[in-house]
């Protein structure tokens, strides 16, 4: 059974005064075993966030990592420095994408030290808005796939839990939603190219979630499509009241797949 996943993706928001305050509060407001929880802060807010969820079941995610080990890299984080701060890690978000030139190596590369350093990937993919209305959506996130995953053994990244974020690039931040339907078709051909790529039983191990101005109204569009394992949420994350939202309908989704493993 795939786990349900809700990832929190702060971007650069909060300072390490005030990241701790809101981890606490939101925290306390999603609490849902049945679903993996994710707070993602930027790197200077990583300690204040990991005290503050101390004792709950909540994992911190960092946003980025370098594809490098340890180097001349100014101003960079190494997944080595990341130990005993994070869990998790965000990789290939269409903002880097975008304004630090990640190519599909680098996200390779980023991925590599990741699974060298213990720490969880999620790897995001998606399409601009002329892919989608020129029919070209799956081929773009098909090549992305096969961009950030080549050179690796698919047996390892799955054993690393690395869960995909299918996240179209129209659809971050704009308020603007793909269909649910649409974003499951796209959980379904991430999963045909996992399993093309040789991806252990992609099918029931790969975790598709999706990300785009998810919000507390809107998430169970997505949460109600079988091939959609939660979400990764940028905006609304900030605000306790979406997330606890959000949480919640994943928690009926974790408990309606339960019982169905289990009938
Ligand atoms: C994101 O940052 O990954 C994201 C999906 O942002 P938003 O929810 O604000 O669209």
């Amino acid at each position: 059974m795939r786990p349900v996943v809700i990832a929190a993706n702060w971007k650069m928001n909060t300072t390490p005064a005030d990241a701790g305050d809101l981890a606490r509060t939101m925290a306390g407001r999603i609490r849902e075993p049945g679903v993996e929880r994710v707070i993602c802060p930027p790197f200077v807010c990583l300690a204040a966030v990991r005290d503050a969820l101390s004792g709950e079941d909540v994992a911190v995610g960092a946003q980025d990592v370098h594809h490098e080990a340890a180097g001349a890299y100014t101003g960079d984080t190494s997944a080595a420095m990341l130990a005993g701060l994070a869990t998790w890690v965000i990789i290939g978000h269409s903002e880097r994408r975008r304004d630090h030139a990640e190519t599909d190596e680098r996200i390779s590369g980023k991925l590599r030290r990741a699974l060298e350093n213990g720490l969880r990937p999620i790897l995001c993919v998606g399409e601009q808005l002329d892919d989608r209305e020129g029919g070209r959506a799956e081929a773009v996130v098909d090549g992305q796939l096969r961009g950030a995953l080549s050179g690796h053994e698919p047996v390892a990244l799955a054993n690393a839990g690395l869960v995909v974020a299918y996240e179209p690039v129209w659809a971050i931040g704009t308020g603007r939603n793909a269909a649910g339907a649409d974003a499951s078709a796209m959980a379904e051909a991430i999963r045909t190219t996992a399993d093309g790529l040789g991806w252990p039983d992609a099918a029931e191990t790969l975790p598709v979630l999706y990300g785009g101005s998810v919000t507390a109204a809107n998430v169970a569009e997505f949460l109600t499509e079988p091939a959609i394992d939660g979400a990764l949420v940028g905006g609304a994350s900030l605000k306790p009241d979406e997330m606890a939202g959000i949480v919640a309908r994943a928690g009926l989704t974790a408990n309606a797949r339960r019982q169905t493993a289990a009938s």
